[in-house]
């Protein structure tokens, strides 16, 4: 089946009270107990799950390819019930260039914990060769990362981790499964910020992981999940379920907005440098070709001449485009980065972060061609 039926047939199930077609959301808190105290539908208590959330979860695993799903509150908090499934003392690798929160909830949250972490460009197969630890247990890689579309090989690193009896887990967020499988390019564990293009909206926060594999994991996960609580709520769920449904749809679109203006970005005397993966002047074209489809994505960044005042300048100029944070909605958002992420960041100063909505693509160009004039 392809994705665009798939996203709307494993979104939906039948409802038994009203034959209702769209799938009703189940507030209830508590399930109740049959005359032998059994748990006719297994629901119990909602913390524990409940319809709307199973059949989120259940969906993601689907798309991704991945045998089970777990939904969470947010992305942040999908990827701590991750590292809280390891062991203090336990090693992790990632990069200096994934989305910088990732970074921080390491360095603030687990480190303390004691969990050993090393940076290192994940774009090297080297490097990460040269940071493997006997206690090396997980590779958390994000591709494309955030904000600067680098690129990771997630086949090669997979290979890499498990001959080393590590795990491997993408933030596959930016690509969504409509671009990039990464469980088909062999990782164990991949990631989402369901508030970005499942939702689809800017309306709703999430997080999710999906396993390829059940098992000591998938066990542990459930039990995070449940006993820290940190779960989307039933109205939550169904919100990004439903942005699953258009989710192909727009992302595609998205993509195909993209390129275009990426490459009418490139040869703006106004522009310093763009980042897309779809430009055949992306370092690892290449390489986004063969491990992604249908497209590079609906995220660019790029560098304006004149540093971080000249970005504010444009950024501020931008009419159909709105100056906020996050990503993956229907409306184009643009903002400067740098002042987000703080002096350690490896973001330039003068960088425009940019996730096109899904506006004509012609507007977003005239839009940018009257801001950059400005500049
Ligand atoms: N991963 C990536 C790549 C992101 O862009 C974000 C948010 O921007 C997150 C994770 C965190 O997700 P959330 O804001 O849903 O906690």
């Amino acid at each position: 089946m392809n994705l665009e039926t798939l996203a709307i047939q494993v979104t939906r199930f039948h409802d038994a009270n009203a034959s209702a077609v769209t799938t009703p959301i189940y507030l209830s808190t508590t399930y109740e107990r049959d005359s032998e105290g059994n748990l006719p539908k297994g629901f119990l208590y909602a913390r524990g799950n409940n319809p709307n959330r199973d059949l989120l979860e259940k969906s993601i695993a689907v798309l991704e390819g991945g045998a089970v799903g777990f939904a969470f509150g947010s992305g942040m908090a999908a990827i701590a019930a991750l590292f809280q499934a390891l062991k203090p003392g336990d090693h992790v690798i990632t990069t200096p260039f994934a989305y910088y929160a990732a970074q921080r909830l390491l360095v603030d949250v687990f480190e303390p914990w004691g969990l050993e972490f090393t940076l290192v460009d994940t774009s090297s197969i080297e490097e990460v060769e040269k940071a493997i630890r006997p206690n090396t247990k997980l590779f958390w890689l994000e591709t494309p990362s955030n904000p600067l579309l680098h690129l990771t090989d997630v086949a090669a690193l997979a290979r890499l981790a498990h001959s080393v009896g590590a795990m491997c887990a993408v933030d596959n967020t930016w690509a969504t499964p409509v671009l990039q499988n990464p469980i088909a390019l062999g990782a164990d564990v991949v990631m989402h910020s369901t508030t970005k293009y499942f939702g689809g909206h800017s309306d709703v926060l999430g997080g999710a992981l999906v396993l390829a594999q059940e098992g000591e994991l998938s066990l542990k996960l459930r039990q995070i999940q449940n006993l820290t609580g940190g779960i989307p709520s039933p109205f939550d769920c169904w919100l990004i379920t439903r942005g699953i449904q258009t989710m192909p749809l727009r992302v595609k679109t998205q993509s195909a907005s993209a390129l275009p203006i990426a490459q009418w970005l490139e040869q703006h005397p106004a522009v310093e440098r763009v980042y897309y993966p779809g430009l055949e002047s992306h370092a690892q074209h290449e390489l986004a070709v063969s491990q992604m489809k249908n497209g590079f994505g609906g995220m660019l960044s790029f560098e304006v001449k004149g540093g971080l005042p000249g970005a504010k300048k444009v950024a501020g100029a931008l009419k159909v485009f709105t100056q906020a944070t996050s990503l993956g909605g229907v409306e184009s958002l643009i903002e400067p980065r740098k002042i987000y992420e703080g002096p350690d960041s490896p973001t330039p100063d003068g960088l425009l972060r940019v996730s096109v909505g899904l506006e004509h693509t012609q507007d977003l160009i005239n839009d940018l061609e009257q801001a950059l004039a400005q500049a």
